[in-house]
């Protein structure tokens, strides 16, 4: 079992040290889950903080066999303003994560994809829950934090009848500050010219890539998040979607020597790791 850089005490301490401090904090919390802090505000992007896929897929022939120990437990993270899901797979949208924080945090804003409200609110009982949604170029707020939608290819762009996108990622505004999530996406035509105007100075791309053995719908492999990091200009990208479930992960090599060959800046975190950016 890999263990988190920073975990439970440590990660909390290190969150509430960042507080006062200027810039913009992101933390790693595993597979596609990021804890962003901006002037004391803090978003929470695909959590998945529990058991839940272990669990569900424990007597099938998918284990989800869990490699890295989990960050932090969600019913401590009682300081969230807003919870952002990509799409309903439940690594991103998992109710033993989300409900914990909602029911912690006072003032909590649940967003999710305009095609997933109703099973959302389903998943997470949501009636009496704030519940937002984004969409392909829709932008939502919540308090210090814009979120509008990207459509993400997973591995095609699915729309369901009213022509809204299952799939999602967030470009996410925070001050001066905008991160790209890419949710769980392949390339596909029109992203790097939909993303680029947002002059991204953070990119959180998976690098687990497709292989249809899994049989699960597939991502960016390494190198291509690389290159779609450099072709949108993004200012940092740091990979994402490995070392949580041993059936599906990926070494994060390719990738970094990838950004190397295209001098395209980059971090590898570990879980529980924060990266700050301070001046922009
Ligand atoms: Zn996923």
């Amino acid at each position: 079992m890999i263990e988190p850089l920073l975990s439970d005490d440590a990660f909390l301490l290190d969150v509430e040290a960042m507080r006062g401090r200027p810039g913009l904090h992101v933390w790693w919390l595993g597979q596609s889950g990021f804890l962003i802090m901006h002037e004391g505000h803090c978003a929470v992007i695909d959590p998945y903080l529990s058991e839940s896929l272990t669990e569900k897929y424990a007597a099938t022939d998918k284990p989800h066999v869990r490699m890295t120990r989990r960050v932090i437990d969600p019913a401590r993270l009682d300081f969230i303003s807003a919870a952002a899901s990509t799409h309903n797979h439940t690594d991103h949208l998992d109710a033993r994560t989300l409900k914990p924080i909602t029911d912690m945090s006072t003032d909590v804003a649940v967003i999710v994809g305009a095609a997933n409200r109703a099973f959302a609110a389903d998943r997470l009982g949501a009636e009496e829950l704030e519940l937002l949604t984004a969409d392909d170029g829709e932008t939502v707020q919540v308090g210090n934090f814009s979120f509008t939608g990207i459509p993400a290819a997973h591995e095609t762009i699915e729309r369901d009848a009213a022509g809204h996108c299952r799939f999602l990622g967030y470009i996410i505004r925070a001050g001066a500050w905008a991160v790209y999530h890419s949710g769980d996406t392949v390339l596909y035509d029109g992203l790097v010219e939909r993303v680029k105007p947002y002059e991204v100075d953070l990119a959180l791309l998976p690098i687990n890539g497709r292989a249809p053995e899994r049989r699960v719908a597939g991502n960016l492999t390494g190198p291509e998040a690389a290159q779609l990091a450099h072709a949108i200009g993004a200012g940092l990208v740091i990979p994402c979607h490995y070392d949580m479930f041993e059936f599906n992960t990926a070494s994060p090599e390719p990738f970094i020597a990838e950004c190397v060959r295209l001098g395209q800046p980059y971090r590898v975190l570990q879980a529980g790791e924060r990266r700050s950016g301070t001046s922009k």
